[in-house]
């Protein structure tokens, strides 16, 4: 049996078995979103970003993920910890996929290691991609230890519906400033879309993986950390694996808080790819255009650190010619 089938029977047993999970599902469809629109210079389309007031988020945008506190708290990852209702697919022996009972997506899975090891994406990519080509109608998501993450002391993705994530549809219009290419793909960066995003596309599970790593070894790694500060969107479709990076230069835009002016808005992968769940309903309210720009602005690595990283690349890409 596929890897999909198994996940769709397990959609079918735990919404049948799992009341609280009922429930969250069902009340997601009923929240509020709204929808703003970045625009983007003499490109087919513009930039969506749907706005999804979503109370249930509160404990993920607010979760504290400093040693103390990760060192006082279970690891609602590790299976010990799970609720009994809780059931698994197993994949590759390395990792459990399990619905998540707090969604954003409609259909929204956790995939994390089954071993309590740290979130870091070094040697984990290739996974990521064979996962991603197993779950068509998915895109899976890394959110590094210091960018979003809120289990940085046990690795996972999580995966949810493609077709609800706005960024997705955006990318293959968008205009790329090119890296390396070849018959399999392209390497580049995107930067139109009011947060700057390296992208791949490739046929080749080989040249993806030989591409991220020459971008992960390019972007700086802060003092005390273990990887760069970063956010991964993967999705296949067609033939072809789609990957998307977004460089990060901090955890929590300037903004951030409970005061008036502020914003309790701590983004991730899905923020980056254009899907905001808000957990409180002022915030919500009073987001407007200028403030996701400037929170996009503030969170993403500088235009111009960017600039040197893509330098670099161009450099390291030129001279192999
Ligand atoms: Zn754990």
């Amino acid at each position: 049996m596929l890897l999909i089938e198994h996940i769709s029977e397990l959609w079918e047993r735990q919404l049948h078995d799992w009341q609280l999970l009922r429930d969250n599902y069902a009340a997601l469809d009923g929240l509020i979103t709204r929808e703003m629109i970045i625009p983007v210079k003499e490109s087919l389309q513009d930039s969506r970003v749907v706005l999804q007031y979503n109370p249930e988020r509160l404990r993920s945008s607010s979760a504290s993920i400093d040693d103390a506190s990760l060192k006082a708290r279970p690891c609602f990852l590790c299976s010990e910890n799970q609720p009994r209702e809780q059931e698994t697919v197993v994949w590759d022996n390395r990792y459990k996929i399990q619905v998540n009972p707090y969604p954003i997506f409609s259909r929204h899975l956790t995939i994390s290691a089954i071993e309590h090891t740290p979130q870091r994406i070094n040697g984990r990519i290739a996974d990521m991609m064979l996962i991603a080509k197993e779950l068509p109608e998915y895109v899976v998501f890394y959110n590094g230890p210091q960018s979003g993450a809120s289990a940085p002391d046990h690795a996972h993705f999580q995966a949810g519906l493609r077709s609800e994530l706005p960024i997705c549809d955006e990318l293959f219009n968008a205009s790329t400033s090119l890296f390396d290419a070849n018959s399999q793909g392209i390497f580049g960066l995107i930067t139109e879309l009011g947060r700057p995003v390296f992208y791949i596309e490739t046929s080749s599970i080989e040249i993806g993986e030989n591409w991220f790593n020459t971008l992960l070894n390019a972007l700086p790694v802060k003092t005390g950390h273990d990887e760069p500060l970063l956010n991964i969107l993967c999705w296949h479709d067609s033939g072809s694996w789609c990957i998307a990076v977004f460089p990060r230069r901090k955890h929590r835009p300037a903004c951030y808080g409970t005061g008036e002016d502020q914003f309790v808005i701590s983004p991730a992968s899905v923020d980056m790819g254009g899907l905001w769940a808000i957990a409180r309903e002022e915030d919500f309210n009073n987001l407007t255009l200028h403030d996701v720009t400037l929170i996009y602005l503030d969170v993403c690595m500088s235009p111009q650190d960017v600039e040197i990283i893509t330098e670099n690349l161009r450099n390291y890409y030129y001279s192999k010619r």
